[in-house]
């Protein structure tokens, strides 16, 4: 009968972990206090790219990146099984361009420790650029080139994982305004707002931006911060651009169904999701800067998220020391669609009582308090 599971929270960490702990055999329970995936997850561009997006070096959070991105075909091949619904997965590959001499030193630097680490990349300058990118502005000099990096639709993706956690037997409660914890010690009890009642054997907090909530509930510190992230779309006719770009100011990237999303603002605003025109023109600003034939393109769509962002840049994952009752999910800031699959296999492991591998050490979830 396996145990059972209440999740809070159904964004892509939610129902990620709800499909994985369904699919071994517990009952599974989500609530969720708007809709599915209304939130941070339905708003994300889709990229998987941990190479681009830990330009530092490899510590335990690009091993976490990594790590899923090798989970994610296999991940998403379940889920498409089981919804039986389309959603885009491409294998573009990346390029992150510089424009500078300084900026290529970097970009070697970061090529010769990721390719210890997984990369087959390479660096490319001058005209090998533009043959793979040739609408890019002639001012780009080199860029680096992941060919594992891969996006998807994000929110069709988060749709078909609703619809298969669903059809496996998942029960999802939406729009229950309110969920407040009565009991996590003894008994895991929650009540909504109408005063249903939810109850269960464990809890996995998924609740995104808005975990830090739950600080007065567990008295552990759980500084987890919404950072608003403003994005745009140009429709396309054909594919102007064929992999995912990136430069230090953000991001372009094509969908099959004919967008060009570029991304995105970093913005304090606490929990607003509103758009601004500073924040989006911004975004043009650099995105004619790398491709010229943008001047003259006004964005069809433009649309904001709230990252979960931490004190510290990483996650808090695992079980609570005080009670292995409790296990957290949250705090992926920009990167909770890459990091879905490997969440729900640790979040599960860490259910079942499995071994934790020595790198989620850094991710306990009591080291702020
Ligand atoms: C503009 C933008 C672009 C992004 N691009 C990428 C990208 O390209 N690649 C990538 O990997 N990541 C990207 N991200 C980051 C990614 O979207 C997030 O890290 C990820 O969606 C976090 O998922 P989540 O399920 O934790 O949060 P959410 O999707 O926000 O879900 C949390 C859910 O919990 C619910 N909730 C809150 N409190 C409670 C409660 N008390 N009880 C029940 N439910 C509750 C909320 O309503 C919400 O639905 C992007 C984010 C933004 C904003």
């Amino acid at each position: 009968m396996g145990e059972r599971i209440v999740i809070m929270g159904g964004g892509i960490i939610g129902l990620s972990c709800a499909f994985e702990l369904r699919s071994r055999g517990h009952q599974v329970t989500v609530l969720e206090i708007s809709s599915c995936g209304g939130q941070a997850s339905g708003a994300a561009a889709g990229m998987l790219a941990p190479f681009s997006e830990n330009v530092e070096g490899p510590d335990d959070f690009f091993r976490l990146c990594a790590q899923s991105l090798r989970l994610y075909p296999a991940f998403t091949d379940r889920v498409k099984q089981v919804s039986d619904l389309p959603f885009e997965y491409t294998e573009s590959g990346s390029m992150y361009i510089a424009y500078h001499d300084a900026d290529i030193l970097a970009l070697e630097g970061r090529l010769r420790w990721q390719r210890e680490h997984g990369s087959s990349g390479s660096l490319l300058q001058g005209e090998e650029v533009f043959r793979l990118e040739p609408k890019l502005s002639g001012k780009v000099r080199a860029a680096l080139y992941t060919p594992e990096e891969s996006h998807l639709y994000a929110p069709h993706y988060v749709k078909a994982l609703e619809h298969a956690c669903r059809l496996m037997g998942v029960h999802i409660h939406e729009h229950l305004e309110q969920v407040a914890i009565k009991d996590w010690q003894s008994s895991v009890v929650l009540e909504a707002a109408d005063l249903s009642v939810f109850e269960g054997d464990r809890l996995v907090v998924c609740s995104g931006a808005w975990a830090q909530q739950l600080e007065a509930a567990f008295g552990i510190r759980i500084p987890v911060y919404p950072i608003r992230g403003q994005i745009c779309a140009y429709e396309t006719e054909e594919k102007p651009v064929h992999h995912m770009v990136f430069c230090n100011q953000g991001y372009l990237v094509a969908k099959e169904n004919n967008t060009l999303v570029c991304g995105a603002s970093e913005d304090v605003a606490g929990f607003e999701t509103t758009v601004t025109e500073k924040g989006i023109e911004r975004l043009r600003k650099w995105n004619k800067q790398a491709f010229p034939f943008l001047e003259t393109w006004t964005p069809f769509h433009k649309w904001a998220g709230l990252r979960p962002s931490t004190q510290d840049g990483f996650p808090l994952l695992g079980a609570l020391a005080q009670s292995g009752r409790v296990v957290m999910g949250v705090g992926h800031y920009r990167n909770g669609i890459l990091l879905s699959p490997v969440t729900a296999q640790l979040v599960a492991d860490s259910v079942e009582g499995k071994k934790m591998p020595d790198f989620m050490q850094a991710f306990v979830p009591e080291r702020f308090s």
